[in-house]
């Protein structure tokens, strides 16, 4: 039975090894990837700030059921809910379960062909059922995903492996990931087939993270050895900024990185319900700002990259981009303070602002 995610038996079933939503992190995959975090959460090490899910999470559990049954309407395919997950799959397999005992997994749907339709598929499609790995997709991923498909842009390497992941699970020879935009209630599919390389370096990884997690558990409650020997990504990475052993895993460092400990003067609105409501908002907007501007500065080098060597820029299709060289002169303020101490004093002007900085703690 494919376990409800955030259930008491899903949280036990996560600890017991190493699924498919795992894969991001194992293999540091961006833009949410990151190994130290696994281990964090696989030995079982209370994390700082309780990670229970979030809209984004709760829409793609929501919808699952919805986009399977819509896409088996369309494509008149056979797609069931994966049975009892242990005994999915193939013989060789199941024996490759009992050497990587690490290797779980909690398969969204089971796809079966009938040969006629294997048959007309624009693709070829290997024989044997396969995946189906559903996803529910933000404005900001779909526009990647219509532009650049799943193979090319680097943001869905983890759907990628996570597709991989599974068919070493199963010993199956390929998977389909049927993603849905819910705003416009668009639909994609791609094939994704087997690659033994990837399921290599899967195992690989796998073996040598489940290792450090088996001795983080013997280690008595409150040391860290084995984690701490493990690379840490740097205190700005995005990352870090929503992962819930953040405190832990950085120390001091981040603390001064959010401007130090608990000043005189500022006030606690924990408990406050407008203020906790603003503190969601404000984290929502900013994850959705932040992949805008990632999209945008994407656009940007390929704008860039088009125009090449036009000397000015380039205009036509609703846009006028310029992109020349040009020359400015600033004042050296620093080197004029060190060269006139005295003069530079003379012309300070003390003015008083209230910037608002924001920080996630
Ligand atoms: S704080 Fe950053 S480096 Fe540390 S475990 Fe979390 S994501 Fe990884």
């Amino acid at each position: 039975m494919k376990l409800e995610p955030g259930s008491s038996e899903w949280k036990s079933a996560r600890k017991q090894g190493l699924g498919s939503s795992d894969m991001k992190d194992l293999l540091e995959l961006k833009p949410y990837g990151c190994p130290r975090k696994l281990v964090y959460d696989k030995s079982d090490i209370p994390p700082d700030w309780a990670f229970t899910g979030n809209r984004y999470t709760v829409r793609g559990h929501k919808l699952e059921d919805v986009v399977a049954r819509e896409f088996a309407e369309d494509s008149g395919w056979k797609l069931t809910r994966a049975e009892d997950q242990d005994a999915i799959g193939n013989a060789a397999a199941k024996e490759l379960r009992e050497s990587y005992f690490w290797l779980k997994s909690n398969i969204d749907r089971r796809i079966t062909l009938t040969d006629e339709q294997r048959e007309s598929n624009d693709a070829a499609i290997p024989d044997g059922p396969g995946v189906a790995e559903i996803k529910t997709v933000g404005k900001t991923a779909w526009e990647r995903l219509e532009r650049e498909g799943v193979m090319a842009h680097t943001s869905f390497a983890d759907w990628y492996y996570q597709v991989q992941h599974q068919l070493a699970f199963t010993g199956w020879e390929w998977g389909m990931v049927v993603a849905c935009h819910p705003d416009e209630w668009q639909f994609s599919q791609t094939l994704i087939l087997r690659d033994e390389f990837a399921i290599n370096e899967i195992l690989k990884a796998g073996s040598k993270l489940w290792a450090k997690v088996m001795i983080q558990r013997a280690l008595p409650a409150g040391e860290f050895t084995t984690v701490e020997s493990m690379p840490r990504l740097k205190i700005k990475d995005n990352r870090c900024r929503s992962c819930p052993w953040r405190q832990k895993c950085h120390g001091e460092d981040w603390t001064d990185f959010i401007g130090g400990g608990h000043e005189e003067g500022m006030g606690i609105f924990g408990d406050d319900e407008k203020w906790k409501n603003l503190s969601e908002r404000y984290q929502l907007w900013k994850s959705v700002d932040d992949e805008h501007q990632e999209n945008i500065a994407e656009i940007k080098t390929a704008i860039k990259a088009l125009i090449g060597d036009q000397r000015i820029g380039a205009e036509g299709a609703g846009l006028k981009v310029y992109w020349k060289s040009q020359v400015s002169k600033r004042f050296d303020t620093s080197r004029f303070k060190k060269e006139h101490p005295a003069l530079a004093d003379g012309y300070l002007k003390e003015t008083t602002t209230r910037p608002l900085r924001i920080y996630t703690t």
